[in-house]
């Protein structure tokens, strides 16, 4: 009996940011659409650049939706002045306590709370506190997400979150919802995730329930002292990992420094990427290394046939 086709979700991740994180996840994904059917997403809504990577700009994207995962609080002030005569909350002014974010203020002048909109993160703590329920979340535009197809024979879903708004975490769900319609209609055998830096809500929801995380860092202690924590992250999830150092060139005694720690923590090493100017050269010319130039083609295909090779001998 045929079963369906289980697509399979690689997710890269740094830690920190300014690694590469982005640069390998283009190639990689040229390399692994050359014989597969794959769906790129950028998880870092906060500042996606992986179509840019893929030379594929914001205006040639083939569409674009608003998003709508965002919450923010409103006040009735009618019903806030209601209360003047309300010994539960008259003079105590409990909203004000009861943000975290200083996202209110008592305005003197009309004797009434006062909401900054770009510091509320729509936690809820002052629509609870309010006896009267003068203050409701409501949702509001947050971001969007856009779908393009690169010139690589390959779709890329990417999102961006609006200035000053919070929800990123959620956006990325958004996303991995949008890019799984995509793959079921193209039947892709990968989904490749672009995650964002840090170990936040942002990364959380980019790797979690994925089958394989290709951790990228280069040989500095900052780098490293962030990939350990991503590193706790995955290991939390239980998310089989491989390592990809980056820059290897740049410090050659870090470089066996890390070889090491890996080999101590069962991480396998899916290969090192040498420092060379050839790769900013390709990201001012909106190309994936690779393409830039094919002689490294080499190092990424060693990579992703680790990482492939990886992810057989795993059982999921
Ligand atoms: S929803 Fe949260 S962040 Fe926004 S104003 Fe209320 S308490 Fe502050
Ligand atoms: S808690 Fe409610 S009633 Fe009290 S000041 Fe704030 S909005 Fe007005």
């Amino acid at each position: 009996m045929n079963g369906a086709k289980k697509m399979k979700t690689i997710t890269v991740l740094s830690g920190k940011g300014g690694v590469g994180k982005s640069t390998v996840t283009a190639s990689l994904s040229v390399m692994l659409a050359n014989d597969n059917k794959i769906v790129a997403v950028d998880c870092d809504a906060d500042a996606p650049n992986l179509a840019l990577v893929l030379g594929l700009e914001e205006e040639n994207f083939d569409s674009w939706e608003t998003l709508t995962t965002g919450e923010k609080i409103q006040l009735s002030e009618e019903k806030c002045k209601s209360l003047k005569f309300c010994p539960k909350c008259q003079g105590l002014q409990k909203c004000v306590d009861a943000c975290k974010y200083s996202a209110i203020t008592w305005n003197q002048e009309k004797d009434l709370p006062e909401i900054n909109e770009l510091l509320c993160v729509g936690c809820g703590a002052c629509e609870l506190a309010c006896p009267v329920d003068a203050l409701t979340l409501k949702k509001v535009e947050n971001g969007r997400i856009g779908v393009g197809q690169t010139q690589y024979g390959f779709p890329i879903v990417s999102g961006q979150l609006k200035i000053g708004e919070s929800g990123s975490g959620k956006v990325v769900n958004e996303l991995r919802k949008k890019a799984s319609e995509i793959a079921e209609d193209i039947q892709a055998d990968y989904m490749i995730l672009d995650a964002a830096a840090g170990i936040g809500c942002p990364v959380i929801a980019s790797v979690r329930g994925n089958d394989y995380v290709i951790l990228v860092t280069e040989p500095t202690p900052v780098a490293f002292w962030d990939l350990s924590r991503a590193i706790e992250l995955v290991d939390h999830f239980n998310i089989p990992c491989g390592a990809v150092i980056n820059r290897c060139g740049i410090n050659r005694d870090f470089t066996y420094q890390l070889q090491d720690y890996f080999k101590d923590n069962d991480i396998p090493l899916l290969g090192t990427i040498p420092y060379d100017i050839r790769f900013v050269e390709a990201l001012v010319n909106l190309k994936p290394a690779v393409v830039y130039e094919p002689n490294f083609k080499r190092v990424f295909e060693e990579i992703m046939d680790n990482c492939l090779l990886d992810m057989e001998n795993i059982r999921y």
